[in-house]
């Protein structure tokens, strides 16, 4: 399973040492032996350097990604961070299109799936997010959103593809009315969002789908055993190390 914690704008250094603290030593490693899972700490842009060289320094075995990127490589682009930002100071790849970006700062499907091009040829992995509001979901729209979200991307995966470029393509179906609410998408939603991802559009490998929507220790292991999703991504819950160790343990 794919892993990754969602700090937004949480964290302080301080605060990023002593959950790095946390899970030193016995934790992180111990609780990692003879699972397949993989662990993804995103910060903001300013500690992507500090937390990727604490995590290497302490020899953690975490990935770390930025929460998101600009739609423009290099410039005069005032206060913009790149792709090629983000790699420079140990991130392996970004967060795109999280709902929050959708809803407060007016991010278009179009500038995701330009940002998911962007990744994919500059070596960063795309976890790019999608799924419906409330309003959307009451009024049957579901599916609907979920096509118009994640065909751009689907298309610019194509097109890495054909140009011989094998990034793999993370998504992560975030439900908006789940994101922080503590009501989390039935196992039967997300099969059927799962399904409609992978059989509606023409993938060049089929995408990795993680889901996200109040994830917390109480529903990870039942939800973990849905069939295709590859993962988590977790907001609120793992701003607290030892409910992410919890967690992980309660996967494995
Ligand atoms: C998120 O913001 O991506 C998220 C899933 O948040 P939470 O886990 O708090 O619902």
């Amino acid at each position: 399973m794919f892993l990754v914690a969602n700090w937004k704008m949480n964290m302080t250094r301080d605060r990023i040492g002593k959950y790095l603290d946390a899970l030193d030593g016995r934790r992180l490693s111990s609780v990692l032996t003879g699972t397949r899972h993989e662990v993804v700490l995103a910060p903001t842009h300013v500690y992507l350097e500090y937390l990727s060289g604490e995590a290497s320094r302490r020899d953690l075995p975490v990935r770390v990604f930025a929460q998101d990127v600009s739609t423009r490589t290099e410039g005069a682009f005032t206060g913009e961070v790149s792709v090629r930002n983000i790699l420079d100071v140990g991130a392996v790849g970004s967060i795109l299109g999280h709902s929050e970006r959708r809803q407060y700062f007016r991010e278009t499907d179009a500038e995701v799936a330009r940002k998911t091009g962007l990744c994919l040829k500059g070596g960063a992995v795309p976890l790019v997010c999608f799924g419906e509001s409330r309003e959307e979901r009451e009024a049957g729209k579901t599916l609907e959103i979920l096509r118009k979200q994640v065909s751009g991307v689907a298309e610019e995966a194509a097109k890495a593809s054909k140009n011989g470029l094998d990034t793999p393509v993370y998504l992560a179906y975030e439900p908006v009315w789940a994101i922080g609410s503590g009501a989390n998408a039935s196992c039967a939603d997300i099969r059927e969002v799962i399904l409609a991802v992978r059989e509606d559009f023409s993938w060049p490998a089929p995408p990795r789908i993680l889901y996200g929507g109040s994830v917390n220790l109480e529903n990870i292991a039942s939800l973990a055993a849905l069939e295709h999703l590859s993962g988590f991504l977790v907001g609120s819950a793992w701003l607290d190390p030892e409910v992410f160790l919890n967690s992980i343990l309660a996967l494995s």
